[in-house]
């Protein structure tokens, strides 16, 4: 059988076996293309179970293209608080805007067409086209990469572009239409996720395809995918600060552009300073530090780097300029503070420890 035949041979299958194990989930009850979209940018860089408490929450506030192109940045942010990877807020709200001046509202079914909106790649379009209009599109991401690469035993480097392309370009061709096609993007997507396993685990004897396997049939799942490994992290060494002033903490708006654009941050230094030279780098900001105490260190992985972070809690004896001065309540309440600062709880609460005591 050529790669062709044997990528229509696992169609039926697959869609069998999706109907019957298919997991509920809310965007599955009523898969309308403002919510699989929704949907599948929250679940990029994303796990299933981080997603489904933001999920919900969002089409409330949000119900669709119109509210989400007129809402305002900090509501926006701080409806994606704790999901990472804020561009994607940042583009869906943008997308929402062409679609309202472009396709009035409607997003577009073609994949082409949804490919000119901001933040939709090759795989957005392919799961909004099928799985919302049942086109015959495939959606690759890395799941599907795998799953596909075992089936055909197939050697490529998944890790490079042209791969992904030539899978998408196999599973087109042999793509159905109409109802079919919205289940087998999400069959495809559901084998991967809870079958065809990363990790040299694929649960093989739960697997519809495991007769026509050939990795399997060859007893060599496990050497596939094959992907070249990636570019390590770049480490950037961080000395957060807690600036208090009686009850207030400093906070301060990140850049509109780069990395978490637009969320609220605390204060930091590159590098780990001494703490003279702390005071020396706040004098210059014009901050009067009363005293400054170590609250304890945390790490951010981010995809191309990694933040390690000491905090320091430095008591100042006045709100200097050039921040937000807010309760901690307030700035847990108001402001779209990233995970990646999520410690200043912990030192917060440790703070209020050490001054009852
Ligand atoms: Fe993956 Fe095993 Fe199924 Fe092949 S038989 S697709 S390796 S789970």
């Amino acid at each position: 059988m050529n790669d062709s035949d044997l990528l229509k041979a696992a169609t039926l299958p697959l869609l069998n076996w999706y109907a019957e194990n298919k997991r509920e989930m809310p965007w599955r009850l009523n898969p309308d293309p403002y919510r699989v979209w929704i949907s599948e940018i929250m679940l990029q860089q994303t796990r299933i179970e981080a997603v489904l408490p933001y999920y919900e929450r969002f089409l409330r506030e949000l119900p669709d293209v119109v509210s989400l192109a007129q809402v305002s940045d900090d509501k926006l942010m701080k409806l994606w608080e704790g999901l990472g990877y804020y561009s994607r807020a940042r583009n869906l709200k943008k997308a929402a805007g062409q679609i309202f001046s472009r396709y009035g509202g409607k997003l577009p079914e073609r994949a082409e067409e949804l490919r000119t909106l901001a933040g939709i790649g090759d795989y957005t379009a392919g799961a909004i086209s099928s799985i919302a209009y049942g086109q015959p599109e495939p959606a690759v991401d890395g799941n599907v990469l795998r799953v596909v690469t075992r089936l055909l035993a197939c050697g490529d480097d998944i890790a490079k572009e042209k791969t992904k392309k030539s899978v998408a370009d196999a599973l087109r061709a042999v793509y159905p239409s109409g109802k079919d096609a919205s289940a087998l993007t999400q069959a495809w997507m559901e084998l991967g996720e809870t079958v065809c396993l990363p990790n040299g685990a694929p649960k093989c004897f739960a697997c519809p395809l495991v007769g026509i396997c050939r990795a399997r049939l060859a007893g060599r799942a496990e050497d596939y995918p094959v992907k070249s490994p990636k570019k390590q992290r770049r480490i950037e060494e961080k000395t957060i600060l807690l600036l208090s002033c009686g009850e207030r903490f400093a906070i301060r708006k990140r850049e509109e552009r780069g990395l978490l654009a637009g969320t609220w941050e605390f204060p930091s230094v590159d590098g780990y300073p001494t703490e003279k030279e702390l005071c020396d780098r706040l004098n210059a900001v014009g901050v009067e530090a009363q005293s400054l105490a170590h609250c304890g260190e945390s790490a951010h992985i981010f995809t191309h780097v990694e933040w390690r972070m000491r905090w320091v809690s430095v008591v100042c004896l006045q709100k200097s300029e050039g921040f937000l001065w807010k309760t901690a309540e307030e700035i847990a309440h108001g402001y779209a503070v990233p995970s990646a600062f999520r410690y200043y709880k912990r030192c917060v609460a440790a703070l209020a420890q050490s001054a009852k005591n």
